[in-house]
């Protein structure tokens, strides 16, 4: 397949081919506050994103980043995605605090405030990949927590409060008539959220890679949709033990050649890091290069498609680990060489027993939806 960018007609986005530059830009945005969302002892936590800030500031590619702060979203925006009942009872669970939504689910004062401003920085990175000028970022990589994908249009679920992707997908829509939007979800857990939110949407494509079994127990692979929206989500559900080599095939195979057949106006990642192999909430085997890859073939693919590429934060929950999977991820971004040496992952990774009859039973699920993929 050609590396060039190539003009895509239709799309109602903007013709990134146009300014297509040798060198892909790419970029942070930055949460002024997240320590207002105050889980205490909990593995979403205020120690979460300090680290992998301080390590991009002391990394020589820092200079090359753009970094943006983020607005607040506003209340519309999320009810793009969410029902103004929902929103009323997050904003308002606030002044109980501290109060739990759900049994893993905590809420402080700010906590509805941070996920807001979380969601507004996806929507700020929409804005500059959007934007019409050479110097634009190409990719965006929001740091950002609370993580958002659990949350469907009525419940809070799973340390999320808002879906700021899906809010993220719904305001493109609106603001910059892009008709179709790609979501990939490469976090460990299934999106339930972002499915439920999408689920009889057509003009959104949902493309799940998660370990299964695990929480939240949904995204089998027969979940292709309802109505309309029947073909428009596509569940990889990875045995326990897949690493690198299992990943970066079902996104080269499956994931990838779905989502450049659907030619979205704008591609959105839910990057959450904990699939790597030192995270406390899974069995997965990911290094920091498959973090690497599969951000450089997300980055790949938007280019191919002319589009602009927003990376939402989700999960990640070693706090020792999470700096360096993110920096590979921005690397594999903008095409850094940073250091990829990653102790815990195996030199000889064992590969997922499982994983060549779960590929084919993907695959036979959905050729019929996505005859491009194989
Ligand atoms: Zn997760």
């Amino acid at each position: 397949m050609s590396d060039e960018p190539t003009q895509v007609e239709g799309l109602g986005s903007v013709p990134h081919a146009y300014y297509a530059r040798e060198e892909p830009l790419t970029g942070v945005v930055l949460l002024p506050s997240q320590a207002d969302h105050d889980t205490g002892e909990h593995p979403e936590n205020i120690r979460r994103l300090p680290g992998v800030v301080d390590l991009l500031r002391a990394s020589p590619e820092w200079q090359r980043l753009f970094v943006l702060y983020p607005r607040y979203a506003r209340t519309q925006d999320a009810l793009r995605a969410h029902d103004a009942g929902f929103i009323e009872l997050l904003e308002a669970a606030g002044g109980d605090a501290p109060v739990w939504l759900d049994t893993d689910t905590r809420v402080s004062p700010g906590s509805f405030r941070t996920s807001m401003l979380a969601a507004g920085a996806a929507l700020g990175a929409v804005d500059a990949v959007a934007m019409e000028a050479y110097h634009r970022p190409d990719s965006l990589f929001t740091l950002t927590r609370p993580p958002g994908h659990h949350t469907g249009r009525d419940r809070a679920m799973g340390f999320c409060l808002v879906n700021h992707v899906s809010i993220a997908a719904r305001y493109a829509q609106e603001q910059y008539g892009i008709e179709r939007v790609a979501i990939l979800d490469w976090d460990v857990h299934h999106g339930n959220g972002t499915q439920e939110i999408h689920w009889d949407d057509p003009s959104v494509l949902f493309v799940s890679l998660h370990q299964w079994p695990l929480y939240p127990g949904t995204g089998w692979l027969d979940e292709v949709g309802a109505g309309a929206g029947v073909g428009r989500t596509l569940n990889i559900p990875m045995p326990p033990g897949s690493g690198d080599a299992e990943y970066l095939e079902a996104l080269d195979r499956v994931a990838l050649p779905a989502i450049e057949a659907f030619r979205p106006g704008l591609l959105l990642v839910s990057a959450g890091q904990d699939g790597h192999a030192a995270d406390p909430l899974s069995d997965q085997a990911l290094s920091l290069s498959g973090f690497r890859g599969m951000a450089e073939r997300a980055a790949m693919l938007a280019r191919r498609l002319g589009v602009g590429l927003v990376v939402v934060h989700e999960g990640g929950y070693n706090v020792s680990t999470l700096p360096a999977i993110d920096r590979a991820i921005l690397a594999g971004l903008g095409g850094f060489d940073v250091p990829l040496d990653d102790v815990f992952v195996p030199a000889e990774a064992r590969a997922a027993d499982a994983w060549p009859d779960r590929l084919r039973a993907v695959l036979d699920v959905q050729r019929p939806h996505h005859p491009d993929i194989g």
